[in-house]
């Protein structure tokens, strides 16, 4: 088990919904040494890859991809989250639903801060059905840029989002896959990983 399997099991809490609380570490209360031990363990699992960029999206993906961009000394912008359609060319914009809200929101990213030359590694703290995912993928895509890899804290293995995003040939790296949780008992379960990956 890793650093943060053992953390989910320890202070994480299974809600209701297949929704894990996991907000006194990770999306509320962040631990700063936890995301920089995070930063490390994608560091090594991105080693060669040209990255010159990392995008997340608001709001909990940014202060992990900040930690986790200290690892690769390159900037983070971040999507942001856009009730209104803006129309005047400037934005790269994605529609994204929410897993946790069931809201969809426009996303949208200033051309200045994303082009063709960029390499990027897309953080977020969540991999559920991957609306999210497909949201950065497509503003990286509109940028004419490289998605590198992808970065996610928590997988939740037993929704579709790993598997489509794996299937779109997309080098994802999950520190934790959930396969399995019960809101009555609190129990999660972890897919069993290769320990010299
Ligand atoms: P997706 O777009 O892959 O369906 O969902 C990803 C987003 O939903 C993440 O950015 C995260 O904020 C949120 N999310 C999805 N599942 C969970 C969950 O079980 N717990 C929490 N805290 N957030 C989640």
């Amino acid at each position: 088990m890793n650093f943060l399997e053992e953390r989910i099991l320890k202070d994480g809490v299974v809600k209701e919904g297949n929704v894990l609380k996991v907000d006194s570490f990770l999306n509320h209360q962040m631990d700063i040494e936890l995301f920089d031990q995070m930063g490390e363990e994608f560091k090594r699992r991105f080693e060669g890859k040209n990255i010159n960029k990392i995008l997340t999206i608001e709001a909990s993906g940014i202060g992990i991809a900040c930690v986790v961009a200290r690892h690769f000394g390159v900037p983070v912008v971040f999507a942001k989250k856009s009730k209104s359609i803006n129309i005047d060319g400037d934005m790269y914009i994605a529609e994204v639903e929410s897993f946790t809200h069931k809201t969809k929101n426009q996303v949208i990213v200033s051309k200045k801060f994303l082009n063709e030359d960029d390499h990027v590694l897309l953080i977020d703290d969540f991999l559920a059905n991957g609306c999210a995912l497909q949201g950065m993928i497509s503003i990286v895509e509109q940028a004419g840029g490289t998605v590198e890899g992808i970065g996610i804290a928590i997988e939740k293995g037993f929704q579709i989002g790993g598997q489509v995003i794996r299937n779109l040939g997309y080098h994802l790296e999950s520190l934790a896959i959930v396969d399995g949780m019960n809101a009555e008992d609190g129990s999660v379960e972890f897919r069993v990983y290769d320990e010299d990956k």
